[in-house]
């Protein structure tokens, strides 16, 4: 099994006929079918379709017309639609949705070649961080089962760091790529809101989504990245045609790089044990030639209740599609309005009830003003921050996430508190930046992401500063006896 190879090390072995690529796509398979360490990453795997997409990927690869990624499994987060099974973004109503066409980012890497292994489990419409929201059960962390992979997309989180998979997508409204890319020791990137098509993926909050890539090495991320992005002129919300380039990637030295740390996300809700290792890295990084400086972003602190007015309000609106009517399975009733409440009440999840009700009510007339309007009033400023810090410095750094993955099923992390996580990742949805998590070490024995923030569209450059931090600082990946799966 190719367990931690990385994607452009399979792809080389692929071109070189070392590997054949059904041969690459048949192991995969098996290794979801056998779901290793009962991790329940994965919802559905198509294997005649994966096996047909191979032997595309082959004949590419036989005919010389193969692009660096061509033959290459990838998993995908089940809210971003595949016209073949289903799609069912966690959910029991969506239990049975076939989706009649493809997202662009799925037509983009079927043309490159790459072979679509698996829909993988995430919370319900991507509202959770733990994945416990999932209808179809949590994610475990392969580095230690009892233990959650985070979410939302945790699943392909899971699929990555357990060796099923080098490359998956999944999608971050509020840092649902980067906060299970950080708790399960490997890269997640969010690209700059507007450079990846969001045509086809189920959606959340639609000013705050974006797709992205989860990998092994930065250089995978870059890679997959560039694949999904550029021009969809379906999407009206596409900030550039030019996809994210692959070119300087190894360019950027680390010496004159300036990092601000906001101390608002330096304070007690940061466990200790992340504090120290995330210092670590920052020193190193130092002696490499960074500087580091603290800054002040006193907005920031109002990030997790402004986003928390934000998302669930778009998210009431996104959802009223889903009233087993046009969408979804159905419960009958009498007439029309008792079929969509039936409907909702039997099939929704709490936590989708809790917001679809909670944005409702923020955006309802009497109350638009004291809280969607003063919402988004905050998000402005906040941005405006943002963006004089980013004229000073290249990026913004601070721990992804302020605690190392906790128990499934924690009493501790009650419904508030796991909000609360998300307060390093939310500022990059509410400003729309580019946004990576790069493990960065270990506290606890458990993997620590270091949060990297760029400007908006400099994507090239946070990737570009990204692989040079790796080469400092390594990967957290090798140990088998992690007392995980792999
Ligand atoms: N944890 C956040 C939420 O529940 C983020 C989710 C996401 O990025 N999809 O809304």
């Amino acid at each position: 099994m190719p367990g931690w190879a990385t994607a452009s090390e399979l792809a080389g072995r692929l071109r070189s006929r070392e590997l054949g690529c059904v041969e690459l796509t048949r192991e995969t398979l098996n290794r979801i079918e056998e779901d290793p360490g009962g991790l329940g990453a994965f919802l559905s795997s198509d294997r005649g379709e994966a096996l047909r997409a191979a032997e595309e990927a082959q004949r590419m690869l036989d005919a010389g017309t193969a692009g660096p990624l061509t033959g290459v499994p990838l998993a995908v987060k089940d809210n971003i639609c595949v016209a073949e099974g289903v799609t069912t973004a966690g959910s029991r109503l969506l239990e049975n949705f076939v989706s009649p066409y493809d997202a662009t980012v799925i037509e983009k890497c079927r043309e490159a070649g790459m072979v679509i292994v698996g829909k993988t489990n995430l919370d319900e419409f991507g509202m959770g961080s733990s994945n416990e929201n999932s209808a179809f059960g949590p994610v475990r962390n392969p580095w230690n089962p009892a233990l959650t992979a985070g979410g939302s997309s945790g699943g392909s989180a899971a699929a990555v760091a357990a060796g099923i998979v080098p490359l998956s997508l999944g999608s971050d409204t509020g840092g649902s790529i980067r906060f299970p890319a950080a708790l399960c020791g490997i890269v997640g990137f969010k690209p700059t809101y507007g450079r990846v098509s969001r045509r086809g993926l189920v959606a959340f909050a639609s000013s705050l989504d974006q797709i992205g890539p989860f990998a092994r090495s930065v250089e995978d991320a870059a890679l997959l990245a560039h694949t999904i992005s550029g021009d969809d002129p379906r999407e009206a919300r596409m900030r550039t045609e030019a996809p994210i380039s692959l070119g300087g990637l190894r360019d950027r030295p680390l010496s004159g790089l300036r990092l601000a740390w906001p101390q608002q996300l330096a304070g007690p809700e940061v466990q200790p044990s992340i504090r120290a290792t995330f210092e670590v890295a920052i020193s190193r990084l130092i002696e490499a030639g960074c500087t580091c400086e603290e800054v002040d972003l006193p907005m920031i602190r109002h990030g997790v209740s402004t986003y928390y007015i934000i998302a669930p309000s778009e998210a009431s609106s996104n959802l009223a599609r889903y009233d087993g009517i046009r969408f979804g399975r159905q419960v009958e009733g009498t007439d029309h309005v008792a079929t969509v409440a039936k409907t909702r009440g039997a099939l929704l999840g709490h936590e989708v009830k809790l917001r679809i009700i909670a944005g409702t009510y923020a955006l309802s007339a009497g109350y638009h003003d004291a809280y969607f309007a003063k919402a988004q009033r905050v998000r402005q400023r906040m941005t405006l921050e943002m963006d004089e810090v980013l004229a000073q410095y290249d990026l913004i750094v601070s721990p992804t996430s302020p605690v190392v993955a906790f128990p499934i099923g924690s009493a501790e992390m009650d419904h508030l508190t796991l909000k609360q996580l998300d307060l390093c990742t939310i500022p990059a949805n509410l400003g729309g930046y580019p946004s990576l998590s790069l493990p960065c070490g270990l506290a606890e024995g458990l993997p620590v992401g270091l949060g990297l923030t760029a400007q908006r569209g400099m994507d090239e450059s946070l990737l570009a500063a990204a692989w040079s931090m790796e080469q400092e600082l390594g990967s957290v990946m090798p140990p088998s006896d992690a007392g995980g799966v792999r």
